[in-house]
């Protein structure tokens, strides 16, 4: 057995004495004999490179499977191995593994425009099923620029500059720092080679003095914790050499004027711990203004958990402190990876809640997916799976929500584009306009001069608000009479449908107020946006029916809101809601949580007043202790032609016209609004109440989306008040 693979084991018996030694010995001949005959160009046999991206799994300390998939992690693209073999000798989690590393390896990073290198780090992200597979491919990266030296000059600073733009951040966003750290200063060596010499030779020189100086503050804090009976290790740090460079040139600063060139780093058992020593620091020391910074109670994106602090030693000279808990470390150091640790005793499931904790703070960090509850509830372990990123023809990466077909690309590109579409090739192969494109296809549009410009039914196929929008924007400029015309017919359409008649409803009595909630000055301004698509029939049906009803005060009885039953289908009720096991039911949407479809919800049985809706998450549900017996299951009808009232609240910094843009751009998006109610604090904080008459927890999610980007807004929260 080869030298390197011993070690490896030893590693690896050293963390996990559990460990599967058989399975990865397989997999290390395999590999071996799969590689056999190739060569690194440092002329080492090719194994060693394999063997090596497992030793850096197994400081990891990642369990026997992931470290054998890091063994085989070559063998499907390099080697004759195929897929099938190395699924019957090693099983479908290692292969699913292996090949999500080799698909990886596919995708032509040789893009030189900045604009596309986020999508392609979102787009390495949203091809990885299963988190080990982005570690295991930061793994072979950090070897191949450990070993960099090897390859031509060229090369060189094709793989650094492609490891400092795309593989650099994704390890930041996963929260691996020190695989960040390495990376970034390997990098930084074969790109700035003369800068990153003349750096290490300053920091030696002043390494000496700085180093005493250091150890005298050290040996001060490490005696004044021990008398404080507070555990902690002291730890002097050199910050890595990128981050100085970085900070050298961003704030035109030399050498001695950055504070945390060396720093101190103390890390003790627990948060309470963290806040005392921090006390003491600043006790000991005059703290810098400006400079502390609590990522404990705020903490960073990528969850990094620490407290900082700039302090003046008793020379002058300023020094910072890292202030953290042994699991922050932890955090800090190897971020998403430490929650794939082995950990003895501990099922794999049990780790679960904190890998999807993560995964929901990835897709936080993306501002643009919709909904993160919606996503945590949905999703194990796919990232992204609301965006798909596509090429085009000439290989630039697009992304576009998920389930968006080739007209959504084509209006992506351009209206004109879309406008003028005939066809749609996808991986060189002609596809109807309605298939759902897929990460990394390729897709070509095929337009015609002649083209007489989208269908109307492209809008029930297209993902993509932007296109819908666009095609709409078509309709809109054509012929205001044919529009006008064509609304009037859907609308006609729809009553029949729910079996109304029109005279009666479209009285000037019921309309008017309606149209005026909507923003159109006419009738005909409201068929004619039902026209384009602008809004739709039965929002404006479902509003006439409201008025029409309050005219005609008569109680319709339970058993006609119920919707006869259609093949098989459950029926929804009024509001939509289906309660189980029970037909005819009075049911309430509560108040104070206001749930809309979508929401997870459940019905609560009250005395004599049928079954109140309640969100799941609902303060009072949560509160009830007697709610068990109480509790019904309710699910949301499928179609429904309701609208729904929902409260939220918006906090922002108060400024001026802070309440018209919010409504504005309410209004913008034809979203009726209940009730707005606007409140400031003493301290300058704007509390501004809106309740919104809604279809669903979608375009709650839209508002809530466009509401946040407005500037000073920094909290919203949906309605879920105490009784
Ligand atoms: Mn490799």
């Amino acid at each position: 057995m080869n030298k390197q693979f011993n070690e490896l084991v030893e590693i690896i018996k050293a963390y996990n004495p559990n460990s599967n030694i058989e399975l990865i010995t397989e997999a290390y001949l395999f590999a071996k004999q799969a590689h056999e005959g190739q060569m690194r160009a440092s002329k080492e046999p090719f194994i060693s490179h394999p063997v090596n991206v497992a030793k850096i799994l197994a400081t990891l300390e990642l369990n026997s499977k992931t470290i054998a998939a890091g063994i085989l992690h070559d063998v499907i693209e390099d080697t004759d191995a195929t897929y099938e073999q190395v699924k019957e000798k090693f099983g479908s989690e290692i292969v699913t593994m292996v090949d999500g590393v080799s698909k990886l390896s596919m995708i032509n990073l040789d893009t030189k425009k900045e604009q596309q290198v986020e999508n392609i780090r979102k787009m390495l992200l949203a091809m990885t099923k299963d988190i080990r597979v982005i570690i295991i491919k930061l793994s072979d990266r950090l070897h191949n620029m450990r070993t960099l030296e090897f390859v031509t000059r060229e090369k060189q600073i094709f793989k650094a500059t492609e490891t400092l733009e795309v593989y650099a951040p994704i390890a930041h966003r996963l929260g691996m720092s020190a695989f960040k750290w390495e990376l970034e200063d390997l990098s930084f060596r074969y790109l700035h080679t003369d800068e990153y010499y003349n750096l290490v030779k300053i920091i030696s020189s002043k390494r000496k003095a700085r180093e005493s100086y250091i150890d005298s503050i050290k040996k001060t804090i490490s005696k004044n914790l021990e008398e404080r009976n507070i555990s902690a290790t002291v730890e002097g740090r050199v910050k890595h050499l990128f981050s100085i460079y970085n900070k050298m040139k961003k704030q035109e600063k030399s050498i001695d004027q950055i504070y945390d060139l060396f720093a101190l780093r103390i890390i003790v058992d627990n948060v309470n711990d963290c806040y005392a020593v921090l006390g003491f620091i600043h006790d000991m020391y005059k703290p810098m203004p400006g400079r502390f910074k609590d990522y404990i109670s705020m903490p960073k994106n990528n969850r990094y958990q620490s407290l900082h602090t700039t302090v003046i030693g008793s020379k002058g000279q300023p020094f910072e402190v890292q202030i953290r808990s042994k699991e922050m470390h932890q955090i800090a150091e190897l971020g998403i990876a430490a929650h794939w640790r082995y950990k003895q005793g501990v099922k794999e499931q049990e780790n679960m809640e904190s890998k999807l904790a993560w995964l929901r703070q990835l897709v936080e960090w993306q501002s643009d997916t919709s909904d993160a509850d919606e996503f945590y509830d949905t999703l194990k372990v796919d990232l992204f799976t609301d965006e798909v990123f596509v090429f085009t023809p000439t290989g630039d990466v697009k992304n576009l929500p998920a389930g968006s077909t080739s007209i959504d690309f084509a209006y992506y590109i351009h209206s004109a584009v879309g406008n003028k579409m005939i066809g749609a090739k996808i991986n060189n192969k002609m596809e109807p306009l309605s298939t759902i494109l897929e990460n990394g296809d390729i897709v070509e549009i095929i337009t015609s001069a002649s083209s007489k410009g989208p269908s109307r039914d492209w809008l029930k196929v297209v993902a993509s608000s932007s296109a819908k929008s666009k095609i709409r924007q078509f309709f809109k400029k054509e012929n205001r009479g044919e529009n006008i015309e064509k609304g009037k017919e859907m609308v006609e359409r729809e009553l029949k449908r729910q079996k109304l008649v029109f005279s009666e409803i479209f009285n000037p009595k019921y309309y008017d107020a309606t149209i005026k909630k909507y923003n159109f000055k006419t009738l005909d301004d409201a068929f004619c946006a039902i026209g384009y698509a602008g809004i739709t029939a039965n929002k404006i049906i479902s509003r006439l029916k409201e008025e029409y009803r309050k005219d005609h005060q008569v109680e319709i009885p339970i058993e006609e809101l119920v919707v006869p039953k259609k093949d098989n289908v459950p029926s929804g009720n009024e509001q939509g809601i289906i309660v189980k096991e029970i037909t005819n039911c009075l049911v309430k949407i509560s108040q104070c949580c206001t749930p809309v479809p979508g929401d997870d919800i459940v019905g609560y049985i009250t005395r004599g007043r049928g079954v109140t809706i309640h969100r799941k998450d609902c303060i009072n549900i949560i509160n009830d202790k007697g709610f068990e017996e109480r509790q019904i299951e309710v699910l949301w009808a499928k179609n429904t032609d309701s609208n729904y009232n929902a409260e939220i609240t918006i906090k922002a910094y108060d400024r001026n016209n802070l309440l018209s843009e919010i409504t504005n751009l309410i209004n913008d998006m034809k979203i009726a609004m209940r009730k707005v109610e606007a409140n400031a604090t003493d301290d300058g904080i704007a509390i501004i109440k809106v309740m919104v008459e809604i279809a669903g927890k979608e375009e709650l999610s839209k508002i809530i989306k466009k509401v946040k980007r407005l500037s000073g807004v920094f909290e919203i929260t949906r309605k879920n008040k105490r009784k």
